[in-house]
């Protein structure tokens, strides 16, 4: 066990958020800039949502451009960080008797762990791998699976959840890029209380009557759950690194384990 537990982060950016600096962006450099880089960064992230829980060991994982219609110089962006299977393997060890694929060839980095990572160690000098999301577990196992990630941060390793607490694209409102609907603020409000005061309680925000407004599918809000399961059993305290919503129904919201 090192001495030195990096913090655990929560966030997520949309690809352009990759190449435009903006009051998110700033704030996420800002945040990276105070922070010792970790030994690796573990990647939970929305947008690898399969039928499986799976890591990634691929030494050198390639950047996945997972998205139509956006500017070309997207498509170019490249993020070049190492993999790790060493780290791969603590993953695996750290969930037993949970299952874990190994992913020699299938994913990569995505972007929701690209997008926000070029601003947080913008050298991409620091291993990154991902976990799958399994779509057909409920939410107990994703918590779960969170609390035993935890142990990962007493080694070196930052757990990164990439997701959204509000993520509704059929009700976004293009008008309103700086603020959301009432139902929105009032969601990612409890969401935030529930983080704050006492993690173990993010669980129950499923019974919140937006929660399906907010999530209408559940693979942007689960990478909360599990930083929610670290938060827990790691017993440090939470900060709110990026608060707000856009476009009415996506909040921004990053929060943050002090280290
Ligand atoms: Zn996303």
């Amino acid at each position: 066990m090192s001495d030195f537990s990096p913090p655990s982060f929560f966030g997520h950016g949309s690809p352009m958020n990759a190449i435009e600096f903006n009051d998110f962006t700033d704030r996420w450099r800002s945040y990276g800039a105070s922070l010792p880089a970790p030994k690796a960064i573990l990647s939970i992230s929305a947008h690898w949502f399969i039928n499986a829980t799976a890591v990634t060991v691929m030494d050198s994982p390639r950047t996945i451009h997972d998205f139509y219609g956006f500017p070309k110089p997207l498509f170019d962006f490249e993020y070049r960080a190492p993999g790790s299977r060493e780290i791969a393997e603590l993953v695996i060890d750290a969930v037993e008797p949970t299952w874990v694929g190994q992913d020699e060839d299938q994913w990569g980095l995505d972007h929701g762990t690209w997008s926000v990572l070029t601003h947080i160690f913008p050298a991409a000098d620091v291993p990154v791998i991902q976990l799958s999301i399994d779509a057909t577990k409920d939410i107990g196992y994703h918590y779960e699976l969170g609390r035993k990630l935890a142990s990962l941060a007493h080694q070196g390793v930052m757990i990164f959840g990439s997701g959204n607490i509000v993520h509704n694209l059929r009700s976004m409102d293009w008008s309103n890029p700086s603020g959301g609907f009432d139902w929105a603020v009032d969601f990612d409000m409890r969401s935030r209380d529930a983080i704050l005061a006492k993690p173990s309680s993010v669980v129950d925000l499923v019974d919140n009557d937006n929660f399906s407004l907010a999530s209408p599918t559940p693979d942007h809000f689960l990478p909360f759950v599990y930083f929610a399961g670290v938060a827990d059993e790691l017993g440090m305290d939470v900060t709110n690194v990026v608060e707000g919503c856009s476009f009415g129904s996506i909040s921004m919201a990053s929060y943050a384990l002090l280290g």
